[in-house]
């Protein structure tokens, strides 16, 4: 343990060592904050706490993961199981599970992802015979989300006149209605909704004092990291559970606030330490990931909001090179300079492609960069898109596995009842849904008494339905004995899914059908890995919490190589040595939408300072003269956030350069003479991995790997010494990647010195000398 405590700096250590009770450390990005909360609970283990009582909470799942292997492996992983780690919503699903009776739910009750919510509201819309173009589902839904993370109950908000007023004026009176039909439907489907997971913690901690004791007293540490990103139901809960041993340690940085168009309250960082008494606060000013030019640029961003907390953030790092903004008339031919530069460092300083980040404003600019990447076969990953669970074909097989662990779920029947076609129409579907609403009973509880219940239904329809239930059922049986890869491979192939998907035998159709054996494959992983865990069967019911939380972001096993792209939101916490924030314009960021307050501005300011606070080494700041947006060429200006950038802090590239240096590489056939065939085994999207130029290339391992620093004026980092004198044209060499070639041209000299090699494979290549890593031969 010693070892690690003495890899920290001073101000890092004193709240690693801090004894009991409320602490916050408030520092910028880079500081160090997540690694102190790593270590500190390290610490507090080694101390004699015991595992079980500790709760950490983050801001994804992964980070929750990589934050227990890395305590794993500093106290042991038999220690390290016992931890509650995870996002607010995973923990508290597992503790609403346990308690679920308490408030009337099932404990296998679904949680409803935002597609079967907002399906939901669009039904409850359409019986209520409202029109949709007034109550669009989707801000119904935003509406009632944060109401319930403002604790606004339907009872709260009738009570409400204000509320209720203001959902009038704006031309929807009948908003708390809907909410009341909602929470109904979803009460009597035995679901719960991402924000009812945050809800339902506080309503059972609020009503059962006995439930609230058990679990002050199991969390006697509680630790939060980006606790500027909390909303007011998460802070009630972290409030109510530490209340008893005040052992309370919030992580976060007012600058990096990011989400509260999401409902996340900066005062609660802001306001700590008049919530709690005696609060030591703790401020690291050392950034460790990034250069200096990036973090002294960075500084004099933030410096121009107003609202903030005075901190300084400075490095020891080198330099590092200027942050290079470049302007392109298109958004097609910024992605072609994306592409290009990530392609040319790549060969250039043998970079792995993990360890480069594009960051976008919104995810319609992922277009333009997949296909430029995509032209390159340069692999790479969009993160936040569909998640892998919600693909149509994925998302069908998981409703019938949720149906069989919960049939009263109604968006699982209503999706899957006819899919594949057994002859149940949409009106039998309306009678069912009437009957249901009318008896207060679920849908399949109407269908299995179908018999007794005069829906004006033919015989034909009502053996149908009969026959659904029956099927149902049977899986019921098969599930109880089996573990979750036998029951879902089971009905997979009896409800006909794959058979149905057997029939399409286009490339799409072959993809959905490699989607489910890529599903079964991760059952398998799940249950095999379960039952090493103490005995478990590796049950169903896990396997669906698992998946009713997961995003894409935890999908990631971090042992493919892939550049990553992603919204600026999705990249808190992240680190990547090269990262690219590209549509740097006005309109798109600052946003159009987010323009109008001093406030929106300043949240926007904040989004931008994380996005260059991603960057190890080297930020790119890109831009498009012009680009399609809804459809329609737009000109645009470049964004004013990289004027507020102190000019010493930037590199221009010149249009006219970044033509010279990137055109021809765009239409020149840059693989020489090889097989393209060969090279073009990478896959851009999920599944197989890599394969970086050759097959025998070996695997890259780390995802996010640490640069080694490169010395600018070339006397270190590479061998440049090896190549001064040795290398002629005509030399033979081997590359560690590239295998056999021969030095055809030589050009430049000192650091800038370039070989011009045609490989025997992979053609002819200019390297750059000083990281070229050659042997000649
Ligand atoms: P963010 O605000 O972006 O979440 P953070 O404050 O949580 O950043 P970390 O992610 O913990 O910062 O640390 C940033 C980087 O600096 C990591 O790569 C981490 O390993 C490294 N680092 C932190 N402290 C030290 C240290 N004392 N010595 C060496 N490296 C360090
Ligand atoms: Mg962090």
């Amino acid at each position: 343990m010693q070892k690690y405590i003495d890899q920290l700096n001073e101000a890092q250590r004193e709240p690693v060592l801090h004894k009991d009770g409320p602490m916050i450390i408030i520092a910028g990005a880079g500081s160090g904050k997540t690694r102190v909360l790593t270590i500190r609970i390290a610490y507090l283990m080694s101390q004699g706490v015991d595992a079980f009582n500790i709760l950490a909470l983050t801001f994804t799942n992964k980070a929750a993961r990589e934050m227990k292997n890395r305590i794993a492996g500093i106290v042991g992983s038999a220690e390290a199981k016992h931890l509650w780690m995870g996002t607010f919503h995973s923990v508290f699903a597992r503790i609403l599970r346990a308690e679920a009776d308490k408030l009337g739910y099932p404990s296998n009750f679904t949680i409803y992802d935002t597609q079967d919510s907002v399906r939901l509201i669009s039904a409850i819309i359409k019986e209520m015979q409202l029109d949709k173009d007034v109550y669009k589902p989707k801000q119904v839904y935003g509406r009632i989300s944060s109401y319930k993370n403002s604790l606004i109950t339907v009872k709260a908000y009738f009570n409400n006149p204000e509320l209720v007023e203001a959902d009038a004026m704006s031309k929807k009176p009948r908003l708390g209605e809907i909410y009341q039909h909602y929470v109904d439907r979803c009460f009597k489907a035995g679901a719960m909704d991402f924000d009812d997971l945050l809800l339902k913690t506080n309503e059972l901690l609020a009503r059962f004092p006995d439930v609230l004791s058990k679990y002050q007293n199991r969390f006697r540490y509680i630790l939060v990291d980006e606790y500027q990103d909390t909303n007011h139901s998460q802070y009630l809960i972290v409030r109510a559970l530490s209340d008893r041993f005040q052992n309370i340690c919030v992580v976060g940085d007012d600058a990096q606030s990011i989400y509260a168009f999401r409902g996340a309250n900066i005062n609660n960082i802001l306001n700590f330490q008049k919530d709690y008494d005696g609060v030591k606060t703790y401020r690291l000013e050392q950034n460790y990931r990034s250069t200096r030019n990036i973090v002294e640029a960075a500084n004099t961003i933030i410096d121009k909001n107003k609202t903030k907390l005075d901190k300084v953030v400075w490095t020891a790092n080198d330099d590092g090179p200027k942050i290079k903004v470049h302007r392109s008339i298109t958004d097609a031919e910024e992605g072609r300079f994306v592409a290009g530069e990530i392609w040319e460092q790549k060969m250039n300083r043998q970079m792995n492609n993990g360890q480069f980040a594009i960051l976008y404003r919104t995810n319609a600019q992922s277009r333009a960069m997949e296909d430029a990447l995509r032209k390159r076969d340069i692999p790479y990953r969009i993160y936040g898109g569909l998640s892998f669970y919600q693909r149509k074909e994925i998302k069908d097989v998981l409703c019938y596995l949720r149906l069989v662990i919960n049939p009263k779920d109604e968006e699982a029947l209503v999706r899957v009842i006819n899919y594949p076609a057994r002859g149940i129409g949409d009106t039998t579907v309306e009678k069912i849904t009437i009957a249901a609403n009318h008896y207060k009973r679920s849908m399949f509880e109407v269908m299995e008494n179908i018999d007794k219940i005069d829906l004006k239904l033919n015989a034909g329809t009502r053996n149908k339905l009969t026959d659904f239930v029956n099927m149902i059922k049977s899986f019921q049986i098969i599930e109880k004995q089996h573990d979750a890869f036998y029951i879902t491979d089971h009905v997979a192939k009896k409800t006909g899914l794959v058979q149905e998907l057997k029939k399409d035998a286009t490339p799409e159709g072959i993809q959905r059908i490699e989607n489910i054996e890529e599903l079964l494959n991760g059952i398998k992983d799940f249950t095999e890995g379960q039952k090493e865990v103490d005995g478990a069967r590796g049950a169903l019911a896990e396997f669906l919490e698992d998946v009713a939380l997961a995003t894409d972001l935890d999908k990631d096993t971090g042992d493919d190589d892939r550049v990553a792209l992603m919204t600026i939101h999705l990249a808190k916490g992240l680190e990547f040595p090269y990262v690219f924030v590209v549509g740097m314009e006005e309109d798109l960021f600052p946003s159009a939408m987010s323009m109008n307050t001093r406030s929106e501005l300043e949240e926007e300011r904040r989004l931008f300072y994380v996005a260059l606070t991603r960057a190890e080494h080297q930020a790119y700041l890109t831009y498009a003269q012009s680009r399609y947006r809804w459809g329609k060429l737009t000109d645009s200006d470049p964004s004013r956030f990289i004027n507020e950038i102190d000019g010493q802090f930037l590199e221009y590239l010149t249009a006219e350069e970044s033509n010279y240096r990137y055109k021809p590489m765009i239409d020149a056939d840059i693989f020489g003479d090889v097989d393209k065939s060969k090279l073009r085994t990478v896959k851009p999207t999920a599944g197989t991995p890599p394969k970086w130029l050759t097959d025998n290339e070996p695997k890259p391992t780390a995802n996010i790997r640490k640069l080694k620093p490169v010395a600018s004026n070339g006397s270190s980092g590479g061998n440049s010494n090896l190549f001064d004198d040795k290398l002629t044209v005509g030399s033979v060499v081997m590359h560690e990647r590239f295998g056999k070639g021969e030095i055809i041209n030589l050009e430049g000299a000192g650091a800038d010195k370039k070989a011009e090699i045609r490989f025997e494979v992979g053609g002819i290549k200019k390297l750059l000398l000083r990281f070229a890593k050659l042997d000649v031969i």
